[in-house]
């Protein structure tokens, strides 16, 4: 059973497995601008239509009930959530609620030259950057169209607009981008970014074909040990990443090991896919759909009823090790 604990000031939502749930992660679309070969299988096609997704409105209601039940941060992602028009309106609205203190956003950076003043006008406070390599051409192959000059004029884009922290996100794969782990450290050096390495996870075909190249964080870890001078740290922002700062500086280094040392011992969040679906785990099918009843007009109350019950699906820990083929939606169904 979940429940509602703390007070009407401070509620809290807990989840059958008395993990305290206090972050949405909020996917505004599953269409992208690039085809990350981990995330989409080449040719895919299977994108879901505009016309399912929940409109702002509806988004709208979600957050806010859940705000009343306990939620702190959102995280809008996608796909990638700037190719959905008029991204920054949701922004205000959800900037709009009072209890909601930390609102950031997923993006691939390659529209941020053109959005990041609005995005920070309208509430955005930080943005995590997918950023796999710093070379031209793996860039091209990784994300099979993309163009890394258009990513790194964004992320300087959105330095300028006063958006802080930038944290880049790293997919680390053996024999794709293992090379590179040292230089990426020192471009987040040069910019005063902070770095998260991530394992790949078995979503989907193409997380599983990326799979092959697993490569489990540790490795890296000792490897930059050898490089530079790190000691344990720790970043605000309710993730699950594992903090290392390199000594003298003030860059910290994030380790995300899903795979590896799984962190569902303490997982706080749920996700909320852009046709109106609660998935209540990301390495599980476990889900609720929202969409329908917010369209047959359910109230405010009975939709926090609604949500307390599906909270109550939420299992306990992934079976990405156990059962690797589980998962079959894609990485962009959920935006990670
Ligand atoms: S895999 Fe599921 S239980 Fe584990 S941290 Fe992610 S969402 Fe939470």
């Amino acid at each position: 059973m979940a429940t509602q604990a703390g007070n009407a000031s401070k509620p809290a939502l807990i989840d059958p497995h008395g993990r305290r749930i206090d972050y949405i992660r909020l996917s505004v679309t599953d269409k992208c601008n690039l085809r990350c070969f981990y995330c989409l299988p080449e040719g895919y096609k299977d994108f879901t239509e505009p016309s399912s997704w929940l409109s702002f409105d509806e988004i709208e209601r979600v957050i806010r009930a859940f705000a009343d039940l306990g939620v702190r941060r959102v995280r809008i992602t996608g796909g990638e959530p700037l190719v959905r028009k008029n991204l920054s309106a949701l922004v205000a609205q959800l900037n709009a609620i009072d209890t909601i203190d930390d609102l950031s956003l997923s993006t691939n950076a390659s529209l941020l030259r053109r959005d990041a003043p609005a995005l920070k006008q309208a509430g955005i406070a930080r943005i995590n950057v997918s950023l796999d390599t710093l070379l031209g051409d793996r860039f091209a192959q990784i994300t099979r169209n993309g163009q890394l000059a258009t990513v790194l004029d964004g992320l300087m884009a959105a330095k300028a607009a006063g958006l802080t922290p930038i944290k880049i996100n790293m997919v680390v794969m053996k024999d794709v981008n293992d090379d590179e782990t040292e230089d990426m450290v020192l471009f987040c050096l040069e910019h005063g970014f902070t770095l998260r390495f991530i394992e790949t996870m078995p979503m989907g075909d193409s997380g599983r074909s990326a799979s092959l190249q697993y490569l489990d964080l540790d490795i890296v870890r000792k490897h930059l040990a050898g490089r530079f001078d790190l000691i344990d740290s720790v970043m605000p922002g309710g993730g699950p990443a594992r903090y290392m700062n390199v000594k003298g500086t003030d860059l910290h280094i994030g380790f995300i090991t899903p795979i590896s040392q799984h962190f569902c011992d303490t997982c706080n969040r749920v996700r909320l896919s852009a046709d109106g679906t609660l998935y209540l785990c990301m390495g599980n099918e476990h889900s609720f759909a929202l969409r329908p009843l917010l369209r047959e007009g359910i109230s405010d109350d009975d939709l926090k009823h609604a949500l307390l019950r599906a909270l109550a699906l939420k299992p306990r820990q992934h079976d990405f090790n156990s059962q690797p083929g589980k998962i079959v939606r894609v990485m962009a169904r959920l935006g990670g």
